[in-house]
């Protein structure tokens, strides 16, 4: 067995046992692959050992894979990162779903760039949950305006919530950024939207943010293992592209 076949199976069994301690059903789990920063070979060995979805947070990086990939027409791409408006159009032509969005005019450019041959682009808004320590994602309190807006778009399908809390070991301080995030989407289903994805939880988190009902966990270390610092990261770039 590889290695990345081998984290995979580490990797449901923690999903496993987390949904079992929480009463879930572990099915009500979906696993996001996050292969960014690792080449289109690891995401062929996660295929082929049975992983379809794969989460990428540059859009020159995903740009890149998918079209490598372009043989595997079973991959689903998700794109998970902060999205610039000049980089939207190859997520709208590449994706199944976009996790990172925050802001309205990113999601208009997405429904109209969202190619008529393709189902609409499934939308996850990222919400900012930790307040002042943390700058990306909507602020709590514009999160509901932001989603009745993105929802009445005609190419996007609105399916939750997705946050990145601030870095902290305290398990407890998590919960209770999960657990908000989980009662603003019971919030916007209250509000009459048809919502049902909760995007949280990565590899080191994923059991508090499966406490807390997620229904999409974004694991990509305890997959691929640690990735290059974004210094070195941004060098190979460089010297790829020259
Ligand atoms: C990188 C990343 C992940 C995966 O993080 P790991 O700690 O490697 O599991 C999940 N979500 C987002 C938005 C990311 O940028």
């Amino acid at each position: 067995m590889s290695p990345i076949a081998a984290n995979l199976n580490a990797v449901r069994a923690r999903i496993a046992a987390a949904a079992q301690s929480a009463g879930r059903d572990p099915h009500s789990i979906r696993l996001l692959a996050v292969s960014k920063t690792w080449p289109a070979s690891d995401v062929s060995a996660a295929f082929e050992a049975g992983q379809y979805a794969f989460g990428e947070n540059y859009a020159d990086e995903l740009g890149a894979k998918a079209a490598e990939l372009a043989h595997f027409p079973l991959i689903e791409w998700h794109f998970i990162g902060a999205l610039q408006s000049n980089k939207t159009r190859v997520v709208a032509e590449n994706c199944a779903w976009a996790h990172g969005i925050g802001r309205l005019k990113i999601a208009e450019r997405l429904s109209a760039q969202r190619p008529e041959n393709l189902p609409p682009l499934q939308i996850c808004l990222q919400v900012n949950v930790s307040g002042e320590a943390s700058k990306s994602g909507v602020p709590i309190e514009e999160a509901v305006p932001l989603a009745h807006a993105v929802a009445a778009l005609p190419r996007l399908v609105l399916r939750g919530l997705m946050c990145i809390p601030e870095p902290t070991g305290d398990v407890a301080l998590l919960r209770r950024r999960f657990a908000l995030l989980r009662e603003l989407n019971e919030q916007l289903k209250s509000a009459g939207l048809a919502v049902d994805t909760l995007s949280m939880g990565m590899s080191h988190d994923l059991e508090a943010a499966i406490a807390e009902g997620a229904t999409i966990v974004r694991v990509g270390t305890a997959i691929f293992g640690s990735r290059p610092s974004r210094a070195q990261t941004d060098h190979t770039e460089g010297v790829v592209s020259q």
